[in-house]
């Protein structure tokens, strides 16, 4: 079995994606699935609450950010240490950066968890919104970050980050109709920063195509677009229709 293939179906059974209707829009087409990965909130890793209530656009960020944490590479994979890596991060953002809240809308550790960064981050995603993160310096009200734990300016990155930060970026793309070709970018490609490290940067064009296959695989096990209105057949088939749904350390990102 190809490595692609392989990764595919564990993707697939990762995510649980049975089927599901198609959504075609500019050339791309997404599954209208729940494709949302297992997520930890913020109650389960111990968030302290934000200073002030987070800001909400109602509308979609045009650009997924990938940050390194530039944080030790940890070898402890545990969710406890995943945990620990959110509050010691939320810690160093409000605290020694004095933000509101943590800067970032998620976090991955590097034993594959991953975590809700900035309060309302979750359901936010769930509704094709925004939560304005401090991951982007002027840019972060069309934009979401996600932090990957570890420094990668030369060494390579975990097999298990590596997975999850392909199922978070599907998740996004779904949820927010973004094409991943465009829309994945790093850190440096907006702000004067070696984040995400070389490693991670170069491995960027890869995070796209292994994403864009995922859309692809969904779209393709989905039922089939159904753009005509149906014959006059039973009125059940109405649902086949088409539905568009509404459906250092740490280092220092700026508000
Ligand atoms: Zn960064």
């Amino acid at each position: 079995m190809r490595e692609g293939t392989l990764r595919r179906d564990v993707l697939r059974g990762m995510l649980g994606i049975v089927a599901a209707d198609v959504m075609m829009a500019g050339g791309m087409m997404w599954a209208n699935a729940d494709v949302t990965p297992k997520v930890y909130t913020r109650r389960e890793w111990g968030a302290v609450p934000p200073r002030r209530p987070p800001r909400v656009l109602d509308r979609a960020p045009d650009h997924i950010i990938v940050h390194h944490t530039a944080s030790p590479n940890a070898s402890d994979l545990s969710r406890s240490h995943a945990f620990e890596l959110s509050r010691q991060i939320q810690r160093y953002h409000m605290k020694s950066q004095g933000w509101d809240d943590i800067g970032e809308q998620l976090t991955i550790s590097r034993g594959g968890h991953v975590m809700e960064g900035r309060a309302g981050s979750l359901p936010t995603i769930q509704q094709g919104r925004l939560v304005v993160g401090a991951q982007s310096l002027h840019h972060n009200d069309h934009t979401i970050g996600i932090e990957n734990e570890g420094t990668y300016e030369k060494e390579d990155v975990p097999g298990r980050l590596w997975d999850a930060l392909v199922g978070v970026c599907f998740w996004l793309c779904t949820a927010y109709r973004l094409d991943p070709s465009v829309a994945i970018i790093g850190h440096r490609d907006y702000n004067d920063t070696d984040c995400p490290g070389d490693v991670l940067y170069r491995r960027l064009p890869r995070l796209r195509a292994e994403v864009a296959r995922a859309l692809d695989d969904a779209a393709s096990h989905a039922d089939p677009p159904h753009p005509d209105p149906p014959h006059p057949d039973p009125p059940s088939d109405a649902r086949r229709r088409l539905t568009s749904r509404h459906h250092r350390r740490l280092h220092g990102h700026e508000e």
